[in-house]
């Protein structure tokens, strides 16, 4: 499965969200048009307001049938309402490590903004990482990439992704990029009313240094605006994913 899909089913993989707490604090530039703000604010909900969701147990809840609502063999997208390692959210986070832990059947991802807080959050039994748990670290600017970035490659984790996103400029990564280390890089424009620009040169370029690494990479969404020849494209929401993929650029390892 491409590692950024959308929710949906096939054969072999099921996908899922599930998101165990709602709402976030903003940290860097890259929360600037944070979308859980945009759709809250829609609803007249404070994004500051944070709280279990009725979804908490989800990784185990069973069906009539008696079989887990999320089948073996399926891939799990974490906190997409929030950031998985939020320090309001510290006392939840171990009975979501246990129901990790206990579906090891069940691969789960999340991506954060917060490396720096990743040690301090993982679980007794975690040692070099759990197999069933990617991390991604999410970067947006070349400041914010050579801050996390060494952070993230001397954690203890056993799945690395790095996502560009939302791409605000041109990213110097290579020195980062040993296969060993980081399986895949993604890359996706800001979805917002007044996204900033995303030029695809700077998404050629990054797959041009996976390229040469021998990691993935996988260009997931164009953004809302979008620069391409010296031309500024304004796309609509349900054709950013479709025109990323149309571009026809992914490299899967
Ligand atoms: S860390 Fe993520 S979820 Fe939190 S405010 Fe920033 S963009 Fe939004």
């Amino acid at each position: 499965m491409n590692l950024f899909d959308e929710v949906e089913s096939n054969i072999e993989t099921k996908s899922f969200r599930y998101n165990p707490w709602h709402g976030c604090f903003k940290v860097s530039v890259g929360c600037k048009n944070c979308f859980i703000y945009t759709i809250d604010s829609m609803h007249q909900k404070d994004s500051k307001n944070i709280y279990k969701t009725k979804n908490f147990y989800l990784p185990i809840i069973k069906n009539r049938s008696g079989n887990y609502k999320i089948p073996s063999n399926s891939f799990v997208w974490m906190c997409f309402s929030s950031d998985f390692l939020l320090k309001e959210a510290d006392l939840w986070r171990n009975e979501v490590w246990e129901m990790i832990a206990k579906r090891k059947d069940v691969e789960f991802a999340f991506f954060t903004k917060r490396i720096e807080r990743l040690e301090s959050c993982l679980p007794d039994d975690w040692g070099d990482g759990y197999k069933n748990v990617i991390v991604g670290l999410s970067v947006e600017n070349q400041v914010l990439a050579d801050k996390r970035l060494p952070i993230f490659i001397n954690l203890p984790i056993k799945r690395r992704w790095i996502i560009a996103a939302p791409l605000l400029e041109a990213l110097k990564l290579e020195k980062y990029l040993q296969r060993n280390k980081i399986e895949a890089v993604g890359v996706g424009g800001e979805r917002a009313l007044n996204a900033r620009i995303c030029d695809y040169s700077w998404v050629l370029d990054i797959r041009g240094q996976c390229e040469r690494a021998g990691v993935g990479f996988y260009f997931h969404q164009t953004g809302s605006r979008f620069k391409k020849d010296n031309k500024i494209y304004k796309i609509k929401n349900y054709l950013q994913q479709s025109q990323a993929k149309k571009a026809g650029i992914d490299i899967e390892i």
